[in-house]
């Protein structure tokens, strides 16, 4: 498919502009992929204040990273997985089953972890591993838009699935942000009984909403205590920071029952060092798990749940922006932290 095609790249912090690129051809095992909504996210927004050197390491680059479209041109042998005509959801990476951490079955720690970056245009290249382990046929009934959701959600299946959480279980989110309602919503769907520790009174009511049992403001000196009474008075089975500070990683190792588990989820500020209680940790037998990105069998997984009605998209997207008005866009929300916008080239 000669032609160009419309799309948004990042030149530099607080600098993306519209361009006219040149529509990709896909090789073999690689396709082609119109792209119907893209949704702009936390990451996104971040990058553009100060750049991303994992994800965009070299400027001018395509931007953008949760999408989903239609195959409009399988290259040789892609046709078999995804044929023309197929309603898709992309993933933004894949493992490159060379290294090390992919063959351990660890590949979120590929030593060639790339981002797939170039959901803003109206068309994407997917490579053929992206294709082969991280694409994924939408299912009927369910619109491009909250099928991008799919992304990160992906990175709450691994942290519920890392703690091993299931039914009859409490477990406690630290914060509640955009990421903190995706992984009360897995929780939920796992079966367990979720408590939301949050500042700001209007989150705390979209964790609700989100199917948290119980929330309890932050800013309140005994919070922590309220919310270990809450869970049978010993504290949560299993407990997800997802705020990125010392103080919240440090409510997390509080919340957790004597032999819980601890996810600490939000990444905190490069350098940062965290105190912990050495004491609850060993004699308490503590365990604390870093998660990041996701795996392939997370990435379906968080599928299916969109597929079986499990995620609330409303409470995700809030909005569309055309593709043309997406650089105003960043402009004009830079400094705020927005839901997400689905992105409709
Ligand atoms: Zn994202
Ligand atoms: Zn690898």
């Amino acid at each position: 498919m000669a032609g160009t095609m419309k799309a948004v790249h990042f030149y530099g912090p607080g600098d993306v502009r519209l361009v006219e690129a040149p529509v990709p051809e896909p090789g073999p095992g690689e396709a082609l992929v119109k792209i119907e909504a893209a949704l702009t996210c936390g990451t996104d927004f971040k990058a553009y204040r100060r750049g991303h050197p994992v994800m965009l390491p070299q400027t001018p680059c395509p931007f953008g990273h949760e999408m989903a479209g239609v195959v409009t041109k399988a290259g040789q042998g892609a046709e078999r997985l995804f044929p023309e005509g197929s309603r898709v959801v992309v993933g933004d990476s894949a493992p490159c089953e060379d290294c090390f951490f992919c063959r351990a079955g660890q590949s979120p720690l590929c030593d060639n972890l790339k981002i797939l970056c170039g959901a803003y245009a109206q068309y994407l290249l997917v490579p053929a591993k992206v294709l082969k382990h991280k694409t994924a046929a939408i299912p009927d009934g369910l619109d491009f838009a909250s099928a991008a959701l799919a992304e990160p959600l992906a990175c709450a299946v691994h942290a519920a699935q890392a703690l091993e959480v299931s039914g009859g279980q409490t477990a406690a989110v630290v914060g509640s942000g955009p990421m903190a309602l995706m992984l009360i919503q897995v929780l939920k769907a796992a079966g367990a009984r979720v408590l939301v520790l949050g500042r700001s009174p209007e989150n705390l009511a979209r964790a609700q909403a989100a199917g948290a049992k119980e929330t309890f403001s932050a800013l309140l000196p005994d919070a922590v205590s309220a919310a270990r009474q809450a869970a049978q008075g010993r504290g949560a089975d299993a407990v997800f920071e997802a705020v990125g500070t010392p103080e919240a990683w440090q409510s997390a190792v509080a919340l957790a029952r004597k032999g819980g588990r601890v996810c600490l989820f939000g990444g905190c500020a490069p350098k940062t060092q965290v105190p912990v209680d050495a004491q609850r940790v060993h004699y308490e037998q503590l365990r604390l798990e870093g998660v990041f990105h996701h795996a392939p069998g997370h990435f379906h997984a968080a599928v299916e749940l969109l597929a079986a009605g499990k995620i609330s998209p409303e409470l995700f997207i809030s909005g569309r922006v055309p593709l043309d008005e997406l650089p105003k866009f960043f402009r004009d929300n830079a400094e705020r932290s927005i839901p997400k916008a689905a992105v409709i080239p």
